[in-house]
């Protein structure tokens, strides 16, 4: 590297250089840098990424803990009760603060790095020419001097100035607020031209929206233009969700209901009852205490933040926490055909020229195989025409074979790796073909047009042009067709009925044609294509549906969802994978030219009753998730492409492909997965499920403790009676027990029956009549519990201390059994093995059994909260009040379960 750009590396005027002075001044060159220097800029440049933006501090996390109501409310009390003097209680007040903002930092901390790792996973990209070979590697390794190949869909990776660009397009919209992409090439701009007028540089963070560039790096992490504009990236995203918001706003409220009700009692008590403020003031505090669900919103966060820990670990990962719950009400899966509901690992198989059918045997990427015509191995020298086709679709290809001991590895678009391997077998050397017929220029695939060119010169001055693409395109294009005698017109008849055949076996079908070409001027143009193409014949390829995803489509199916799967291929090729893969309805495909033709509403019609769509291009998807969604569904929808954004951002869940999708899409999505594979969208949606049934439990949980423990206050204080269990004594049963046992569901496996269920609706309240009623009834059963011990106690003789400490167990051994009630929301919990699906249930338990033994025996505890040691028949009695209500609520679900039942078969007679 020059000596002055060691001193002062990035702060040249690049778009005024030309592209060889800036390759020469960053000492690279086209075939890109070697390892070494690369580990060598590495260290002197540093990573290529913008610093982060820095968390927030533990303290100001810890402050923010007590940044909440209740936790003033108690400050409050606990400075008055110190006033009076009253230290065990300030003490106690105190300690429970304290211990409750731990347990609230622990798990936010818990949450939010679950969430950073997460956002490791979804690093950027690029692709780079490194010692002459392309490579993909993570962004941050960039350094400059390195060769970027862009493509559409990228998003640029560092600041880079272009020396080579075909058709190439970048929005910069980031960077300059112009949401046109502008079109760029290699030529040096004056050095006074602003930003926008730069077009040869490409700038780190703007997006390829189509085209095809080579740049060198100038610029790479905080030395960028989008580093030096915004310093650092701030992405902590809010742990939120729509529901979440609903439950925060909803607390809000209950809050400030319970401050209400809480001042009536005060003035009640106090007034009515001729109780000492003092005394009234600590009942004042305790019904708060007992109302406000407090630990209800961080315990929903932590549920979300496992669940999206849980997702990850099964490849979807969540770009957007609102998904976690989307996903659960998913109601259609719309995915892409290659790589997600098949594998992706092609295979050629057949060659059908105009005269011969050849077989190819072999599978994977090994060269190991051989051609046959009628059984009978060929000899190449004899088919001119399937040698002339096998080089062409060598020619006209991106990819590249690696071999790794046994295994042949491909590098690139798996069905060009296919046709490589192909090559091989027919003895072809690639190296050798590539020195032979060095290409000159390149049209790229593009969906939009659907095939593949490339221009070639041998050394003795001919040139020729090598096409691959769809057959339909190809058949449309070529005049003649190649036979070893000649060429002749094309028979356009014949050539469809090839193509029938070969895809009603699920096999993808190219088509190859070529041209000669004299003396060309080295630029390929559309136009080159329009005469003198002359088809030489087609491919057959396999690509085995995944057997996941063929139990993945049948466990949808059976959750109420259904599958369609939207595809670029030909009809019939989908039409036959789409029946291995067990779709419903496969015999009606319906394919994007036809779908044009359709209006909005004859399309809602007939998506109603097509699972198969074929030859779509991006547009269509958009068009499919609309009238999907006008039909009342919740939509996903799987893309890969910078053309299927907009679908991806209109569907409820955009699912973006982690291996073979662009940047563009990642950024449009919802989620990405990470093995491109169908069943995991299953998986994320069983996930996702699991995730609402477990905020469903937590709520369910803990709102009716707290609707019991305020109502146990305010009728005692309504009817002059001495109350079951003290301020202190709830305080100690809400921020530490309540929490422990509350916190398990969040870890909760889903349920059995998880999909067996159909989806949610998209507008479910939350909390639902079933709710409402759950938690009414459940309140006045811990009332019912908890009064009935303390008042019997009392009848029995028991002190005030003794009955209280009765209370307070039963109304924790409640809590323990209600919490294997709630864990199954709707069916039966008696499995003993259903109780067994996760031990952190019983870490929660056994920890709060351990503190209410702690509670009940310590002298230090009895002291502290004034509480005796019961005996151990008593502690039975207590055991027998939870069992039954948890025998009530079985019965409760039961009967539930059968009315429901009648009431559908009822509807359905
Ligand atoms: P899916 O949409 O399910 O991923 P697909 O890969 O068939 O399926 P596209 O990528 O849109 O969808 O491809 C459309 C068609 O274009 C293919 O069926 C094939 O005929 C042709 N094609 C795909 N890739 C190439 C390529 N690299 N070169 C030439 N033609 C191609």
């Amino acid at each position: 590297m020059k000596q002055d750009m060691q001193s002062q590396p990035f702060e040249k005027l690049w778009h005024q250089l030309t592209s060889e002075e800036s390759l020469s001044e960053l000492d690279s060159d086209k075939h890109g840098l070697d390892s070494e220097t690369v580990e060598q800029r590495l260290q002197q440049f540093g990573a290529n990424h913008l610093p982060r933006a820095k968390g927030r501090s533990a303290i100001v996390r810890l402050l923010a803990q007590m940044h909440n109501l209740l936790i003033y409310v108690l400050l409050g009390a606990a400075f008055l009760t110190a006033l009076l003097g009253h230290w065990i209680d300030f003490w106690v007040i105190l300690a429970v603060v304290i211990l409750n903002t731990l347990i609230g930092f622990v798990q936010e901390g818990k949450a939010e790095k679950a969430l950073d790792a997460i956002k490791d996973m979804l690093a950027p990209h690029a692709t780079v020419i490194r010692n002459g070979h392309r490579l993909r590697i993570e962004a941050d390794k960039l350094v400059p001097g390195d060769v970027v190949v862009l493509e559409p869909g990228d998003k640029v990776p560092a600041d880079l100035r272009l020396f080579s660009a075909k058709g190439l397009q970048i929005q910069e919209a980031v960077l300059t607020g112009e949401s046109v992409a502008v079109e760029k090439h290699p030529q040096p701009v004056a050095s006074d031209a602003v930003l926008g007028d730069r077009l040869c540089m490409a700038y780190s963070g703007t997006l390829v929206t189509s085209g095809q560039g080579h740049g060198v790096v100038v610029a790479t992490g905080a030395h960028t233009e989008i580093g030096r504009i915004s310093g650092m990236i701030s992405d902590i995203e809010n742990l939120t969700t729509p529901l979440l918001q609903q439950i925060s706003v909803f607390s809000r409220w209950l809050t400030l209901v319970i401050m209400v009700i809480a001042a009536l009692v005060f003035a009640y008590g106090y007034w009515l009852n001729q109780t000492p403020a003092i005394e009234m003031f600590m009942i004042v505090v305790g019904v708060a205490v007992a109302g406000i669900p407090e630990g209800l919103p961080a315990i929903l966060t932590i549920t979300l933040a496992i669940g999206v820990q849980r997702m990850a670990s099964r490849n979807a990962i969540i770009r957007r926490l609102p998904a976690v719950e989307t996903l659960g009400a998913v109601s259609i899966i719309c995915s892409d055909k290659t790589g997600t509901l098949t594998r992706n690992e092609m295979t050629v198989s057949a060659v059908v020229s105009s005269a011969n059918t050849y077989s190819i045997s072999g599978v994977g990427y090994s060269p190991a195989g051989e051609i046959t015509l009628q059984e009978q191995a060929v000899e190449l020298e004899q088919q001119p025409t399937l040698t002339m086709l096998l080089r062409c679709a060598a020619l006209c290809n991106d990819s590249t074979l690696k071999r790794r001991d046994d295994d042949w590895l491909a590098e690139g678009d798996p069905m060009e790796a296919a046709m490589l391997t192909a090559a091989l077998k027919a003895d072809f050397t690639l190296e050798e073909l590539k020195q032979f017929y060095p290409r000159r220029d390149v049209i790229p695939f593009d969906t939009a047009h659907r095939f593949m060119a490339t221009l070639h010169h041998d050394h003795q001055g001919h040139d020729f042009i090598a096409v691959k693409g769809a057959p339909e395109k190809l058949i449309e294009l070529c005049q003649l067709q190649r036979t070893d005698n000649g060429d002749e017109p094309v028979d356009q008849s014949f050539w469809h009925a090839q193509i029938e055949k070969i895809a009603a076996e699920g096999q993808r079908v190219l088509a190859v044609a070529t041209k000669t070409v004299a003396q060309h001027s080295g630029e390929l143009q559309f136009a080159d294509l329009d005469q003198g193409l002359v088809l030489l014949g087609l491919i057959g390829l396999i690509d085995p549906p995944r057997e996941e995803a063929i139990t993945a489509v049948s466990e949808c199916h059976k959750a109420g969802i259904q599958v369609k799967m939207i595809t670029g291929d030909h009809a019939a090729t989908a039409s036959a994978i789409a029946a291995k893969l067990g779709l419903r309805y496969t015999d009606t495909v319906l394919t994007g030219h036809e779908l044009t033709q359709l209006s909005d509403a004859e399309l809602q019609h007939a998506v109603n009753q097509t699972d198969v769509f074929a030859r779509t291009a991006p547009e269509h998807k958009l068009r499919l998730v609309s009238a999907l969604q006008a039909n009342g569904h919740v939509v996903a929808m799987t893309g890969d492409g910078v053309n299927d954004a907009p679908a991806l951002k209109r569907a409820d869940v955009g699912i973006a492909m982690g291996h073979g999708g662009t940047e563009a899409a990642k950024e449009a999505a919802e989620m990405v997965l990470a093995d491109d594979n169908f069943a995991s969208i299953a998986k994320a949606v069983r996930e996702g499920r699991t995730v609402y049934d477990n905020l469903k439990k937590a709520i369910l949980f803990l709102l009716p403790i707290n609707g019991g423990e305020s109502l146990s206050i305010i009728v005692a204080v309504m009817a002059g009676m001495t109350l079951p269990i003290t301020p202190l004594q709830i305080l100690w049963i809400n921020m530490v027990s309540s929490i422990a046992l509350a916190l398990s569901l969040a870890f909760e496996p889903g349920e059995k029956n998880a999909m067996h269920r159909q989806p949610r609706q998209r507008d479910e309240k939350m909390l639902s009549s079933f709710l409402v009623w759950r938690i009414t009834f459940v309140s006045l059963l811990f009332v019912i519990g908890v009064y009935g011990m303390f008042l019997w106690t009392q009848s029995q003789g028991a002190s005030l201390e003794q009955s209280r400490t009765y209370a307070v167990n039963t109304l924790v051994v409640m809590e323990v059994f209600y919490l294997f009630n709630v864990r199954c929301l709707s069916s039966a919990s008696w499995s003993i093995k259903q109780w067994f699906t996760s031990y952190i249930v019983f870490l929660s338990i056994g920890l709060v059994i351990i503190l209410q033994l702690i509670f009940t025996y310590a002298p230090f505890m009895n002291t502290l909260f004034e509480t005796t040691p019961i005996s151990l028949g008593h502690g039975m009695e207590i055991i027998a009040v939870g069992i039954v209500m948890y025998l009530i609520l079985e019965i409760e679900k039961w009967l539930r379960r059968s009315i429901t039942k009648k009431y559908q078969t009822g509807t359905a007679n």
